[in-house]
């Protein structure tokens, strides 16, 4: 029996354990300055109302074209930028009431990789200096010789070698950045981290690599990730559960399996159908939504996919917001005529 009945709508975990993360109806609202005098005179709906939890050592997919709001989300589960409004709980504390203190404390146990390794690296520091910095920050080496053994070991795990700590990020390959940017988050032992695309520079060959080196990682040391992506093929292997997103919103969450095989939401169909199915024999319609996504400065009425739904009827979609509900057990989807 699946135990979710009365737990908010999207918000369990794969095995219906205590989840490690809770993300509570979080809202992000960025207000646009304008005039002489730089006041706020409009507002973009970055994200608006997202829930869902994260068990742990679970992959929760977070997928959506760019401008979805998924990256933010991610920023806002770290605090990297303040929520409008809504609740971020890990294990079990509100992340969004913690001082600046408690938060240097937390940021040991949640972490981010982002999508451009190169950016995120300072090109002036040597590798050791790179991955070493989080150690001396949070007080996890007593000496320089410790800081060196940890960063040796760190860069073993991820696939690199001890000398490469001597060496500047310009000296590595894109995949073999990203290896440093994930033994950087390792540093530190975290429980989560939060991954913001990271494999969507990389060259198809090296996606498999990294994406393989985070399902070990996550098997060895009991890793929960979001790992946040802008196309379905690159979360299908390495997730539990995918949350899909549209301008702002979640509009279908389920298990892997259950997505792929059996999409529900109109617009989790459309990304679906752009996806290579690797066997020639299985023939896939592809479906063509029309027009780009709505500005989220001005998210249209009702359900926020009607301008592009092929099945919408104007009289309910464009009036009434759907609510994520329960199609099937598990299977959550925010739509009127599906579920
Ligand atoms: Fe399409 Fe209406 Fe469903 Fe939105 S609520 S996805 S517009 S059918």
């Amino acid at each position: 029996m699946h135990p979710v009945s009365d737990a908010p709508a999207g918000t369990v975990t794969r095995n219906g354990a205590e989840p490690l993360l809770r993300v509570d109806t979080l809202v992000k609202r960025f207000p646009v300055k304008g005039g002489i005098l730089r006041r706020t005179i409009d507002e973009v709906h970055a994200v608006s109302g997202v829930s869902f939890t994260l068990g742990r050592a679970e992959t929760l997919g977070l997928v959506g074209e760019s401008g979805c709001g998924k990256s933010t989300t991610g920023r806002l589960i770290l605090r990297l930028i303040e929520p409008t409004s809504g609740t971020v709980w890990f294990e079990g504390r509100n992340v969004t009431a913690l001082d600046r203190h408690q938060l240097l404390a937390l940021r040991r146990d949640m972490q981010i990789i982002f999508q451009d390794p190169f950016a995120s690296l300072n090109p002036r520091m040597t590798v050791g200096a790179i991955i070493g910095e989080a150690l001396i920050i949070h007080g996890l080496a007593k000496s320089q010789r410790q800081r060196e053994d940890r960063v040796v070991e760190l860069l073993e795990t991820v696939g690199l070698r001890a000398d490469h700590m001597r060496r500047f990020p310009h000296e590595f390959s894109g995949g073999q950045r990203q290896r440093i940017g994930i033994a950087r988050a390792l540093a530190v032992s975290p429980k989560l981290i939060v991954c913001d695309e990271p494999v969507s520079a990389l060259d198809v060959s090296i996606q498999a690599q990294v994406v393989n080196l985070l399902e070990d990682l996550q098997e060895k040391f009991g890793l929960s990730y979001l790992f946040i992506a802008h196309d379905l093929s690159v979360v299908e292997h390495i997730s539990h559960r995918v949350a899909v997103m549209y301008l702002g919103r979640i509009v279908e969450i389920a298990s892997a399996h259950d997505l792929y095989s059996a999409p529900l939401h109109p617009y989790t169909e459309a990304l679906l159908s752009a996806v290579p199915i690797p066997d020639p024999t299985v023939k896939r319609t592809r479906i063509r939504l029309e027009g780009d996504p709505p500005s989220p400065l001005r998210p249209p009425s009702g359900c926020a996919f009607h301008t592009r739904c092929p099945i919408a009827k104007k009289d309910i979609c464009s009036v009434e917001v759907p609510g994520l509900r329960e199609a099937r057990p598990g299977h959550f989807v925010a739509c009127h005529l599906r579920g």
